[in-house]
């Protein structure tokens, strides 16, 4: 156990602490530090008398929230016991490497897929930070003006790295002793590879509490990964509310608007652009043109996946199998690989990415930013948008005020790279990827529950969303909800 300093920083005046607090019965503490009233910043600190956790340690991406990235941690980091990462998105687990420059040297507990693309992600992450915070420096020095931000990496590729020794992988189920009395077991959340729902156990003397942390629930009957975990005894639940004032809709079968998007396209002589997410949206869609291929229902294309980040992570997905759902384990078992067939080429070095605008008829590119916001597919974009034999696909959802939102929402015209293009590629989409439990999913989930909860926890969600979500449960259960806010704190009776 880490020797704890009682004598905090002036921000642990304002946040409570009472950690020293010790009785005969267990003093449980919980402290929301993120994704309280919004999405994004997944942080909550777990004490109890003799152990301090974090679950999550996400990154803030609200634009009127990001500052808190900048802030200090509002907890001194080396008092942190260890860290339990629920899944790999950024907003879960990209201020790591800050908390270790900040003094952080605990563990990193999360499953080895979680390891392995978090590292990836953080990588990533670290270079945008380094390139934007270069750009920014020479752009307030022409403009001779300051920015709101410091013109320094949040954190440097450096920063990252320091962080991948502290990572301890778990395997599902596997219980994991944190502290005297504090176990954690990770339950496959089903929302991306290695993601989890993160069930922690406290127990002093007879007394015992159980908490359970949802991470982002996943879906029923998706492919490649199974089912979220279910749980049916349980004192505390932190539920996630991204989708808890919304339904999914119901889409015709996305394998089938696929198809006929591909047979099109290929009709037409264009080419098919896909802006897509790097994790699990762009493995899901080669999933899907593996399934179509196989049952001969579109015609042999090349497809290219132009994404470094997203080629890693595509394999990890290789390398755990274990991971996987029946249906897709069944796949292997007669020899088929779900993320490899013949015309599938992975493409890494930029020379690569120009090669492919020269090749002749119909190809798909599979490239990040999922929200045309960078990366390579405004040059795909730059090439594509112009051609009406062209379709440029949407596979996920695009945020206000993106370049995808604009193309999605009909514009005319379009600025990539600079110049004005005319928009006259095909615009289409495909509805009903999300990762994301609905509403009714959500509540399925917590349906499971068999003993009367002491308190659910809506966390995760716009505040609107947070808030219908809440009150929703309250309605349909009379359990205690609560909606916290940020720095908000409970003691868990
Ligand atoms: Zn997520």
């Amino acid at each position: 156990m880490a020797a704890r300093d009682c004598n905090f920083s002036s921000l642990a005046s304002i946040i409570n602490l009472g950690i020293c607090t010790r009785g005969a019965n267990l003093h449980i503490k919980l402290i929301f530090l993120g994704a309280a009233c919004n999405v994004t910043g997944s942080r909550y600190v777990l004490e109890a008398s003799n152990v301090r956790l974090l679950v999550d340690c996400g990154l803030y991406q609200e634009r009127e929230l990001r500052s808190r990235n900048w802030d200090p941690f509002p907890i001194p980091p080396h008092t942190l016991d260890a860290v339990l990462l629920t899944h790999a998105h950024i907003d879960h687990c990209g201020l790591l490497p800050k908390l270790v420059r900040e003094g952080f040297r605990g563990r990193v507990y999360c499953t080895e897929a979680t390891s392995e693309i978090a590292q990836i992600i953080l990588l990533d992450s670290a270079h945008l930070q380094e390139e934007d915070a270069e750009f920014k420096r020479k752009r307030h020095e022409r403009e001779k003006r300051r920015g709101p931000f410091p013109e320094i990496p949040l954190y440097t590729v450096d920063d990252a790295k320091a962080s991948f020794p502290l990572f301890e992988p778990v395997r599902y189920g596997e219980t994991v002793q944190i502290g005297d009395g504090v176990e954690a077991t990770f339950h496959d959340a089903g929302h991306v590879l290695g993601s989890s729902m993160i069930r922690v156990s406290l127990s002093e003397g007879a007394e015992q509490r159980t908490i359970v942390f949802s991470g982002d629930v996943g879906r029923w009957d998706k492919p490649i990964l199974p089912d979220p975990s279910v749980f049916n005894d349980v004192d505390y639940i932190l539920v996630e509310s991204t989708y808890g004032d919304r339904l999914h809709d119901d889409p015709p079968d996305i394998t089938d608007s696929l198809a006929a998007i591909v047979n099109s396209t290929w009709k037409a002589g264009g080419n098919i652009i896909v802006p897509s997410f790097a994790l699990q949206r762009s493995q899901e869609i080669i999933y899907r043109l593996n399934q179509l291929l196989s049952e001969d229902r579109i015609p042999h294309l090349m497809v290219f996946l132009d994404s470094p980040m997203a080629v890693s992570i595509t394999r990890v997905f290789r390398r755990h199998p274990e991971l996987f759902d029946q249906k897709t384990l069944q796949l292997m078992r007669q020899g088929r690989s779900p993320f490899e067939f013949p015309g599938l080429k992975m493409i890494e070095t930029i020379d690569e990415s120009k090669a492919i605008d020269h090749i002749s008829g119909t190809v798909m590119v599979i490239a990040g930013s999922g929200m045309c916001t960078g990366g390579r597919v405004k040059h795909h974009l730059v090439t594509n948008i112009t051609r009406p034999e062209s379709t440029i696909l949407f596979v996920g959802y695009q945020a206000i005020g993106t370049l995808g939102r604009q193309i999605v929402d009909g514009a005319k015209e379009v600025r990539i790279l600079g110049q004005y293009y005319p928009v006259r590629a095909r615009i289409a989409q495909l509805h009903g990827l999300s990762s994301h439990a609905d509403k009714n999913e959500l509540f399925r989930w917590l349906s499971a529950l068999k003993r009367t909860p002491r308190r659910v926890f809506v966390v995760h969600g716009e505040p609107e969303a947070t808030k219908q979500f809440g009150e929703f449960l309250r309605e349909k259960t009379g359990w205690d909800i609560s909606v916290p806010e940020y720095g908000a704190e409970s003691i868990l009776e």
